[in-house]
């Protein structure tokens, strides 16, 4: 078989696995499996990949192309287009208890579903007893939703039958994933507008990055759990929550946020993260992060009842967001975006920085990436000239050492 560009941009670990691919070529081309390196790699199969396929996959793979549709103008540089800036939790106390922060992505879902503004919604949730099967979910009802509140901190299969669920009916969606989802889907319909008017609604969550399947692995081993795991929560359940499971022995365990993201699961993000310029979903209608409290630049993950940070970005999701507030399903304070940079100080540097990262790695790897748009050139303004120095000498290091 020869080289496809799927090949290419999964050599150059660009590829995050998504399944936007095999949604376009088809399962008999491709099948998405989970690598030694736990993350989700397409595999070519049987068949050859079709030049007019492989053209699709070249504009619409989330792992090249990030692009925003129209130049940032005179929006906010590092936060990108904001009509509201809240932080806002669920009044249903259930649901912001369960919530990764306030559970404000669940109440929204419902919510759509609920008023009929959507017939369905398409999120990622987990099988109880396999914790590498993070999928795709099409969540009709409130315990559906509920069933998928909080984050899980690992790869999952999204869009490997996106077609198949657009056409399959006359329902329409909102969709809930990373900004990567984000724009793949974005980019999807731009390339196919037929599937335009079924996706009313796009969430993003906020996203520091995926870790591999390897980090969950290590945290289990290190606190001696016993396969097969079950009832795997990342967190939520509390702010921020605690890692838990269940393990063979009917013991159930679990670690503090800040040891299993911070010690264990952080350290296996994925590369392509290391160099992704909208962590803050610049392109959904509304965003959704951790409104944190921080001392000396750094969060404050101490349990407390949970506070999301909500950044709308289109009139549409403003809209809705009000609705909300007025139905009191959300309780929402104002933020000043002056404050983000606070709340959100890892987003903050990585928008400055990030493009030290990029540019080293079109120096060494020789790869184009497509990041049209996005407001980090004129965010290098903002960095200080020895930390970015020594971000892109460091990325220069990681990456001729093949890291
Ligand atoms: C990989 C990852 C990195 C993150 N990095 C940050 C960060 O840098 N800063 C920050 O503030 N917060 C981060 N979060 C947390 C995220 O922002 C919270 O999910 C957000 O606070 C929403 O809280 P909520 O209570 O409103 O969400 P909930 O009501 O709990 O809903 C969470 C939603 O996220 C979806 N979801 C869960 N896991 C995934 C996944 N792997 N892929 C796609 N969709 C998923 C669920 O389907 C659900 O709809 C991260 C989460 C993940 C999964
Ligand atoms: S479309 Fe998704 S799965 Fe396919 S190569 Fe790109 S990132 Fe990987
Ligand atoms: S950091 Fe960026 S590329 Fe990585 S999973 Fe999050 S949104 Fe996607």
């Amino acid at each position: 078989m020869g080289k496809s560009i799927i090949t290419s941009i999964d050599k150059a670990k660009l590829c995050l696995g998504c399944g936007m691919c095999k949604a376009i070529c088809g399962k008999e081309s491709i099948k998405m499996e989970i690598g030694n390196d736990g993350f989700i790699h397409p595999h070519k199969i049987n068949k050859e990949i079709n030049k007019a396929d492989e053209k699709v996959i070249y504009k619409i793979c989330p792992g090249i192309n990030v692009s925003n549709e129209k130049s940032f103008g005179r929006k906010d540089r590092v936060w990108g287009e904001i009509l509201g800036n809240y932080s806002t939790f669920s009044k249903d106390k259930e649901i912001r208890q369960l919530g990764s922060s306030g559970g404000t992505i669940t109440q929204i879902c419902i919510s759509l579903i609920e008023t009929k503004k959507v017939d369905a919604v398409l999120q990622v949730g987990c099988a109880t007893d396999d914790y590498t099967r993070n999928e795709l979910k099409v969540s009709r009802t409130r315990e559906n939703i509920v069933s998928n509140a909080s984050s899980r901190y690992a790869p999952a299969f999204v869009f490997d039958d996106m077609k198949k669920i657009l056409s399959g009916s006359k329902d329409t969606f909102a969709f809930v994933g990373k900004p990567c989802d984000v724009s793949a889907l974005n980019n999807f319909v731009k390339e196919f507008p037929e599937y335009r008017n079924k996706i009313k609604y796009t969430i993003a969550i906020v996203c520091a990055g995926i870790p591999s399947f390897k980090g969950t692995e290590n945290v289990i081993e290190k606190l001696n759990g016993e396969a097969p795991i079950k009832n795997l929560r990342y967190r939520g359940d509390g702010w921020p929550g605690y890692f838990t499971f269940d393990d063979a022995k009917g013991m159930k365990y679990k670690m503090g946020y800040n040891d299993s993201w911070g010690k264990i699961l952080g350290r296996t993000v994925h590369f392509r993260c290391k160099i992704c310029p909208d962590g803050i979903g610049l392109h959904a209608d509304i965003a959704v992060g951790d409104a944190w409290e921080t001392k000396g630049g750094y969060p404050d993950f101490k349990e407390k009842p949970g506070q999301s940070l909500t950044l709308v970005r289109t009139i549409k999701g403003e809209r809705l967001l009000r609705e909300l507030i007025k139905s009191k399903a959300l309780e929402h304070n104002e933020i000043e975006v002056s404050k983000l940079k606070d709340i959100q100080p890892y987003q903050y540097k990585r928008r400055i920085y990030v493009t030290a990262r990029i540019i080293a790695f079109i120096i060494v790897k020789r790869k184009l990436v497509n990041f049209k748009n996005m407001g980090i050139i004129s965010n290098i303004g903002k960095a200080n000239a020895y930390v970015y120095l020594r971000e892109f000498l460091g990325s220069v290091k990681r990456l001729l050492k093949g890291a």
